[in-house]
C-alpha cells in the first residue's frame, strides 16, 4: 500500500507546482481576454485525496498505482442526506460504490443555483489524466455564477488496476441506458455489460445526473487528443474549449457508440445543456492540467 503521508506530501508538492505554474502562465501572451485564470491557492476548501480505499486487489501482486484513485475516508453517504440538494457546497459525498466496494464521490463547489457543471475525471480506468484536472478544480477559485459537481473517478476499480473496464470487465462507456446495445462479449474492449446500466458505477452516475440536471457535462478520456466537433451552441462550446486548450476539433471514430456516457449526459442536462467527451493526449504536464482546469471554468462562466 502507498504510504498516506507520502501521498499527502506529493499532493502538497503538486499544489505548489501548480501555483508556480500559474504565475508563469498568467504572463503568457495570446490568452483570450475573457478566459479564466486560476489564482494561486489560498485555502483548501476540500481535502485532497490522501488514502487508497480498501479493495481486494491481487493477493500477492504489487498494489502501487501511478495515480491514486482514493478519497478521504469518513465521508458522508448520499443515503444519509436529503438527496443531492442536501449536499452542501464545499463537501464531498459518497454517491455509490464500485463492484469492489470502492467509493465513488462527488464534490459540490461554487454558487448554488449557478450554471451547473459536472466534470468526470475518469471513466476508463487506464485513461486517468483527467483526475489531475479534477484535483485542480477541487481547489480552484470558482467564478461567480458557476456551480461545480466534481467526480474524480467513476471507475475506481479500473483505475486501481490501470484497466479500461470495471471489475466486471464492462466498458462503462457502453453501459449507459440511453441508446444501450448489447455490444460484444466479456473480454472484449467494448463489452457493454448484461443490460442497460447493469453496473453499480453507471447507476451511481445516472442517479447523480438525474438528481442534479447539470447544464454542462465533461468526460475526460485518452489518448486520441481531440474533441469531436458539434453544431449550434453545442459546437460553439466544444470549439471554445478546444481553442483554449489546443485540442483539434476532429471526429472520434473507430468504436461502437451505443450506451455512451456523453450521449446519456445530453439526456439529463437542462434545456440548452451540453455534454461532450474530451480526448486528452497520452499524458498531461502540470501546466496543461492547469490550462484544462481554466478552460472548464471559462466555458462554464460563459454559459
Ligand atoms: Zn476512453
Amino acid at each position: 500500500m502507498r504510504d498516506p503521508e507520502n501521498v499527502r506530501i506529493r499532493t502538497l508538492v503538486a499544489a505548489a507546482t501548480v501555483a508556480l505554474l500559474l504565475t508563469a502562465t498568467s504572463c503568457a501572451e495570446n490568452e483570450p481576454e475573457t478566459a479564466v485564470t486560476l489564482a494561486p491557492l489560498a485555502v483548501e476548501p476540500v481535502a485532497a485525496p490522501t488514502t487508497i480505499p480498501p479493495g481486494p486487489g491481487p493477493p500477492d501482486g504489487p498494489t502501487t498505482t501511478t495515480t491514486d484513485p482514493g478519497v478521504v475516508e469518513g465521508l458522508d453517504e448520499l443515503d444519509d442526506l436529503d438527496g443531492f440538494d442536501g449536499i452542501e457546497a464545499g463537501s464531498e459525498v459518497v454517491i455509490g460504490r464500485s463492484v469492489e466496494d470502492r467509493p465513488i464521490t462527488v464534490v459540490r463547489r461554487g454558487d448554488e443555483g449557478g450554471t451547473r457543471v459536472l466534470v468526470v475525471g475518469v471513466i476508463h480506468g487506464d485513461e486517468d489524466a483527467g483526475a489531475d484536472i479534477v484535483d485542480v478544480l477541487r481547489l480552484a477559485d470558482v467564478p461567480d455564477g458557476v456551480e461545480l459537481w466534481l467526480v474524480r473517478s467513476m471507475n475506481p476499480d479500473g483505475q486501481a488496476a490501470q484497466e479500461r473496464h470495471n471489475a466486471h470487465g464492462v466498458d462503462l462507456n457502453r453501459n449507459f441506458s440511453h441508446n444501450w446495445g448489447p455490444v460484444a462479449e466479456p473480454g472484449n474492449w467494448e463489452y457493454a455489460g448484461e443490460g442497460p446500466a447493469s453496473e453499480p458505477e453507471t447507476q451511481a452516475m445516472t442517479a447523480l445526473g438525474e438528481g442534479v440536471h447539470p447544464d454542462l457535462v465533461l468526460w475526460y478520456h485518452q489518448d486520441l487528443f481531440r474533441i469531436s466537433p458539434g453544431s449550434g451552441r453545442d459546437g460553439e462550446i466544444r470549439a471554445r474549449y478546444a481553442g483554449l486548450t489546443g485540442l483539434p476539433l476532429v471526429e472520434v471514430t473507430g468504436g461502437t457508440y451505443t450506451g455512451t456516457a456523453s450521449q446519456w449526459s445530453r439526456t439529463v442536462v437542462d434545456s440548452g445543456g451540453v455534454g461532450f467527451t474530451i480526448e486528452l493526449g497520452p499524458s498531461l504536464t502540470p501546466d496543461e492540467v492547469t490550462t484544462h482546469a481554466e478552460a472548464v471554468l471559462t466555458i462554464a462562466s460563459e454559459m
